[in-house]
């Protein structure tokens, strides 16, 4: 895997227009982890990327109604086998992390590259996801000014307001893949 233009080779591309400049040319400086499934616990199905792109159907599902007038995305997800989709590229300004604050710095979408575990908070991630969150992780710490202590958690940069990764996301085991 390589990283061109921004753009990770050989994985899933869907573009989403839910992004901008970041501002002043800022380079990321910050990986962002999350989680999320559509609906809510649910693997696999198109509504990740549907939520991403601003095409979720509100009628499909009664939580969509909540959530499908956001314009939301992140730069990428790793689903449950390990399949990476990118949605926008790594130079852009992706919209993951709301309201946040990391090391006195707020609005940390201007500054981070956000990653989407697919999973829960109740649940384990799987070894392929593991892995391939690693391959991506180390591709940008080569590539930007990231690296081991400048990864975080969303709800770490958005305390009491979001809760992801969650408590089943392995910090030890991640640390320990990209280290090596
Ligand atoms: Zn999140």
């Amino acid at each position: 895997m390589k990283l061109i233009d921004g753009w990770l080779t050989g994985v899933k591309r869907v573009a989403s227009a839910h992004c901008d400049e970041r501002p002043d040319g800022e380079v990321p400086s910050l990986l962002v982890i999350h989680n999320i499934s559509l609906p809510p616990g649910e693997f696999g199905g198109p509504h990740i990327d549907r939520l991403f792109t601003g095409t979720l159907d509100p009628n499909q599902h009664p939580y969509f109604a909540d959530i499908a007038h956001l314009r939301v995305s992140a730069h990428c997800l790793i689903r449950r086998d390990g399949a990476i989709v990118q949605y926008v590229p790594f130079d852009k300004r992706a919209w993951h992390a709301g309201v946040s604050l990391y090391q006195g710095r707020e609005q940390c979408n201007d500054f981070s590259i956000g990653i989407e575990m697919e999973g829960t908070d109740d649940r384990d991630f799987t070894p392929e996801q593991y892995q391939s969150l690693s391959v991506v992780t180390q591709l940008l710490m080569a590539s930007y000014p990231i690296n081991a202590e400048r990864i975080t958690g969303h709800s770490d940069i958005a305390p009491g307001r979001k809760t992801d990764p969650g408590p089943h996301f392995d910090w030890n085991c991640y640390k320990a893949l990209i280290s090596r």
